[in-house]
């Protein structure tokens, strides 16, 4: 349970990458100013971050299940939380979407949706109330330099963090008159998992209907050059965790 004078910090998406880094960050410090509620959907993948966590966890760190695309499951989670009193809530789970868009299924195109959009609507909806109540409160969202700038073959994911950033901008309005302060963060590439995972994705690839020439620009060029920029230009979970931090303190 949080002491007083704590602030309680919900975070999805923490079984790897950036959301686990937030989570100790903010559980490991110095003031101990945060009571953290590290989420994930699926409770065994918890090692990685209870050994990250280290003595904190129990402490400043406790762990909760959350599928962002369930209803049931962000109402679950949220009950669970004492009095449902959240102070900083930040939406960090997220998939990504490789490809040429001629190969990507609808269905696939929705379970992105799905998360990046819909996940982060539903749990702003579901803190929203409380906060609003108390007149206080901070909902920080992880966007990506995507959510600012369109990227070919990132079509779908563009859009989802667009769609994201136009529903943030038009609710911060609305929160701002409850002194409810909204935050989005707009990473460039970060080495995590998501890269790994997009990689493991685009080379199970089929390309059905793609013209030959789309599918060696994607092959040969592309990819190439934005495994070359995440080399270059790619920071660390630990350098966007701390940002975070700054921007909740
Ligand atoms: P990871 O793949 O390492 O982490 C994504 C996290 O989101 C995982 O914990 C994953 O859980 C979780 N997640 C996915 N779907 C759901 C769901 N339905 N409910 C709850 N949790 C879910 O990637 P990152 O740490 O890199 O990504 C974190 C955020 O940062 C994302 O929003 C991403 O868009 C954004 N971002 C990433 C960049 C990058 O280059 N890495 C750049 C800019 C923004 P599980 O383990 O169960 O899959």
């Amino acid at each position: 349970m949080a002491s007083s004078g704590q602030k309680v910090v919900l975070i999805t998406g923490c079984s790897s990458g950036i959301g686990l880094r937030i989570a100790v960050t903010l559980a490991k410090d110095e003031k101990k100013r945060y009571h953290v509620i590290a989420t994930m959907r699926d409770l065994k993948k918890k090692d990685k971050l209870i050994e990250a966590a280290g003595d904190t966890y129990g402490k400043t760190l406790m762990l909760l299940p959350l599928d962002v695309c369930s209803d049931e499951s962000v109402k679950q989670c949220i009950n669970n939380v004492k009095d449902r009193h959240i102070d900083i809530l930040i939406n960090n789970a997220g998939v990504g979407l490789l490809g040429p868009v001629e190969s990507i299924s609808i269905e696939e195109m929705k379970k992105v949706f799905e998360t990046n959009f819909f996940g982060v609507v539903r749990m702003i909806k579901e803190v929203m109330p409380d906060m609003k109540k108390r007149r206080s409160g901070h909902i920080v969202v992880m966007s990506s330099v995507m959510g600012l700038q369109g990227v070919v073959f990132n079509d779908v994911y563009t859009a989802s963090k667009f769609a994201m950033e136009g529903f943030c901008e038009s609710m911060a309005v609305q929160l701002m008159k409850f002194n409810i302060r909204l935050s989005m963060i707009e990473p460039g590439p970060v080495h995590t998992e998501f890269e790994t995972k997009m990689m493991e994705d685009v080379a199970k690839m089929e390309y059905p209907g793609v013209d030959a020439d789309t599918v060696r620009y994607f092959k040969d060029v592309y990819l190439p050059s934005s495994i070359d920029i995440f080399d270059a230009m790619g920071q660390m979970p630990d350098d966007i965790a701390k940002c975070i931090k700054k921007v909740i303190e």
